[in-house]
């Protein structure tokens, strides 16, 4: 590494328990990039000091991960497309014309389900409304799913996220009030926790396990630690597991090409997340 390496980070918090900084300096010291990445912890009212500050150092790219997701955008000067459909920002890239926003968690998703799954066609029940069920469900229509279903205790917000995705894609999309114990859609190919449910401490995913359609595929977004206790129920009940660790490191590998252009080796990166998480502790 040089004397004056490209810098990279993020800007969250809590940012203490985020692994990615590991993936992403594997990534670079594996292919010789001359680059950092610095994991900060901004507070929601620092964000757009933090914003002007890689502006004024000349950072390549940065992500926004929770709470500053939407509230970056005003900050920026353009949206890529699935960004402004998706409506938050997780990764900045700095161009000649100033920072463009990209959204990269669905397009990590994405990545991390064709392993196991082809989306075309799939029918999927999407738990949660959040950034990270937005992502998906976007991804996941202009990716050929046949239909979504949004399941949300505030109805509100699935119903947003129906809307956008019947407008701006062809596939189906239906919002579901979601109330205790809620079935799996007996067409369902697909289930993805897109909550923070199932972070250590938060409680369980109430969702019936009780009669799944065959084949299901079950997938979470938390991917630390990645074999949560939805998952594990899943698989008792018969269905395929997705575990979030894929979508985090797939995430990462899509920044590194956006800010270098270099298309990061996956297992190296893979190897540096594991020993982060299984060195992390959850407070
Ligand atoms: P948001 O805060 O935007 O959304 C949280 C969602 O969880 C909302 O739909 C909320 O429902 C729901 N929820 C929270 N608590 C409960 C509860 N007790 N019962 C039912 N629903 C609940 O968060 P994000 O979408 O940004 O993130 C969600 C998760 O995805 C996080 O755990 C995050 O770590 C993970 N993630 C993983 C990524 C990866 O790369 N693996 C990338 C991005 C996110 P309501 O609207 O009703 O409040």
């Amino acid at each position: 590494m040089s004397l004056l390496p490209a810098l990279t980070g993020s800007f969250s918090t809590p940012a203490a328990g985020n692994p990615t900084v590991a993936m992403m300096e594997a990534a670079y010291a594996h292919h010789g990039i001359d680059a950092r990445y610095v994991n900060c912890d901004v507070a929601a009212e620092g964000l757009a000091d933090a914003v002007r500050g890689a502006t004024a150092m000349g950072w390549i790219g940065f992500n926004c991960s929770l709470p500053h997701k939407v509230a970056v955008i005003e900050l920026l000067d353009e949206l890529a497309q699935s960004a402004r459909l998706i409506g938050a920002v997780n990764c900045a890239v700095r161009r000649d014309n100033g920072w463009i926003g990209e959204n990269t968690d669905g397009q990590g998703f994405l990545a991390s389900l064709r392993a196991i799954a082809d989306p075309t066609g799939q029918r999927v029940l999407i738990l949660g409304a959040g950034g990270a069920a937005r992502a998906i469900a976007v991804e996941l229509a202009l990716a050929g799913a046949a239909e979504l279903w949004v399941a949300n205790r505030n109805i509100t917000k699935a119903a947003e996220i129906a809307a956008l995705v019947t407008a701006e894609t062809a596939s189906a999309c239906t919002a579901v009030e979601w109330h205790r114990d809620l079935t799996v859609p007996e067409s369902a190919t697909l289930v993805v926790n897109a909550t923070s449910l199932g972070l250590p401490g938060s409680g369980e995913v109430p969702l019936s396990f009780d009669s799944i359609p065959p084949d299901l595929v079950v997938c979470d977004v938390i991917p630390n630690p990645p074999d949560t206790t939805f998952l594990q129920r899943a698989r008792q009940a018969g269905a395929a597991t997705l575990d979030g660790r894929g979508m985090l490191l797939n995430q990462g590998a899509i920044n590194i090409e956006l800010w270098t252009g270099v298309d990061p080796d996956r297992e190296v990166m893979g190897r540096a997340l594991d020993e982060a998480i299984a060195g992390w502790v959850h407070p």
